[in-house]
């Protein structure tokens, strides 16, 4: 078999995304030896460059893991010396010919496969595609290409930039990334369903009362008004993040755990989904506060954002799911930024117990304290299921406590981060953890409706204070649903 050579083309190298993420996780590979053993990274954006001051630039966001300290500065030098920059305009298919020239100088005549990586923003994406396709493919290996969020702004737009990219790629060689999928908690989620057997007899409309999905910041915009002003936190985190680990959370067993037989699960669940009604969603923007000595801004003090704004910050909404597991189960999700704490997490509460023998002789309230088991993410990665427990000692009082598995202190070593793991799956050719064209548009089906409609009626979110728990109509919410939110599940034993 000839040997291969790997091409790795980070097309806007010069961006934040690039520097902050991309070249550290790629890096990260290279000391873990996950790269292949020919690689070579170009960097490629309109900004003038040579390869030695792309290095000095990405030099400093490179990081190695508290138990790889050893020979980390021989390993970034090593791996700095296979990084090249090539300087272009997005759409000048001359430029990529002169990319793909000094690609093939270091490939060398060997195989080569070529991972373009799309770090720019979607105006243009079909430029660098068409470029790519025409002037940089490779010749005999594969060429795929991985596509950044955001993935259109509804059913509509996000069609025309699928169709967009088939003119010039086929679908597998598109990869379109959500780094969520990424994460340590999302991989798990399988594991946790499929690998136990005490979960998933328990997994429906039989035993789960509701399911919470929180994603909450405690920081705004901060200098990316621009972009989220067009986006709103619907967009830009519930229509995909949420809605992805949503998918993955209710899916039916799939068939094997091959990409295709996974995404066609995730792709039956999605378009089971109600679209999101308007009355089953409170939105709100954040405001200015005073805290102490600390004033922090409002949304809409942003330079790039417009006073009059009503892109909403903050969004909680209801789904329901019209399958034979899921009928009448609300999955509330809340996401936003500017709130008290840093937050991602699952909670799922369970039903009570039918006919409580202990309710029943001590008549105490324990009938409110029904078992919760809560996935979290951040802060302090763990899974704990909340049960009713004995306290020790002669009288009968019974107290709420965990069952508790916290990363930290169970596995001590650094987690990846999500890059790493995508970044992995796209040259190995691993789609599972990417999303598909029909699933994509699945996604957008359940949202559309509601933003349109949001958009027509001016929905006026509801204001907050930075770094409060959120608007109070989320309270109105989770009563209609019947649903026991806690702070907004902030609450924690
Ligand atoms: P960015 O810094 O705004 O843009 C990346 C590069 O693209 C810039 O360095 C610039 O390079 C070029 N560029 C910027 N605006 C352009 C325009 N209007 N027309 C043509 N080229 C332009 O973006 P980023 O934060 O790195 O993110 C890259 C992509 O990933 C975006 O699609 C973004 O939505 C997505 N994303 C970002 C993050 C994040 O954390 N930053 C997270 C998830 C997804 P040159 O001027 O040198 O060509």
């Amino acid at each position: 078999k000839a040997e291969s050579t790997l091409s790795i083309i980070v097309v806007g190298a010069s961006g934040d995304l690039a520097r902050k993420k991309i070249f550290p996780a790629l890096f990260a590979l290279f000391y873990e030896d996950r790269l292949p053993k020919n690689f070579t990274i170009f960097g490629y954006a309109r900004s003038i460059m040579n390869d030695e001051e792309l290095r000095n630039m990405i030099c400093k966001t490179l990081t190695c893991r508290i138990d790889k300290r050893e020979n980390c500065n021989d390993k970034m030098d090593q791996f700095l010396q296979r990084c090249f920059y090539h300087s272009g305009q997005y759409s000048s298919e001359e430029h990529f010919l002169e990319l793909d020239d000094k690609l093939k100088e270091k490939e060398a005549g060997r195989l080569s496969n070529r991972l373009f990586y799309l770090s720019v923003p979607p105006n243009v994406f079909l430029d660098v595609v068409r470029c790519a396709r025409r002037r940089a493919s490779s010749e005999h290996g594969w060429t795929r290409v991985i596509v950044e969020k955001p993935f259109g702004r509804d059913s509509d737009s996000s069609g025309k930039l699928t169709r967009g990219l088939k003119q010039y790629l086929t679908e597998d060689q598109i990869f379109r990334i959500d780094h969520c999928l990424g994460e340590e908690f999302v991989e798990n989620l399988m594991v946790l369903r499929f690998s136990n057997l005490v979960f998933e007899p328990l997994w429906s409309r039989n035993y789960i009362r509701n399911v919470q999905l929180i994603f909450s910041e405690d920081f705004g915009t901060e200098g990316r008004g621009r972009y989220f002003d067009k986006y709103g936190i619907l967009r830009d985190i519930m229509q995909n993040h949420l809605l992805q680990i949503l998918a993955l959370f209710t899916m039916e067993t799939p068939v094997s755990l091959d990409a295709e037989d996974i995404r066609n699960e995730k792709v039956k669940v999605l378009r089971s989904m109600r679209p999101i009604q308007l009355e089953d969603v409170v939105v709100g923007q954040y405001k200015g506060s005073n805290e102490g000595n600390t004033t922090y801004p409002a949304y809409t003090d942003d330079p790039n954002v417009p006073n009059n704004s009503l892109t909403p910050t903050f969004a909680a909404t209801t789904l329901f799911i019209n399958n034979a597991r899921w009928d009448g189960v609300p999955f509330l999700m809340i996401a936003g930024k500017a709130l008290q704490s840093k937050r991602a997490e699952i909670r799922v509460q369970f039903r009570h117990v039918p006919g409580n023998l202990y309710n029943r002789k001590f008549g105490t309230d324990l009938d409110k304290a029904t078992n919760e088991l809560v996935l979290r993410a951040q802060p302090d990665e763990a899974i704990y299921l909340k049960i009713n427990n004995k306290v020790p000692g002669l009288g009968m009082r019974l107290d709420r406590g965990d069952l508790n598995l916290l990363y930290k202190a169970r596995y001590p070593r650094e987690i990846p981060d999500a890059y790493e793991r995508l970044l992995v799956d796209a040259i190995e050719g691993e789609r599972r953890l990417f999303i598909r064209s029909d699933e994509l548009d699945a996604a957008w089906a359940v949202f559309t409706p509601l933003l349109k409609e949001m958009e027509e009626k001016k929905v006026v979110p509801e204001l907050y204070p930075y770094g409060s728990s959120g608007p109070v109509g989320v309270h109105y919410l989770a009563a209609k649903h019947n649903v026991r939110w806690g702070d907004f599940g902030y609450e924690d034993s």
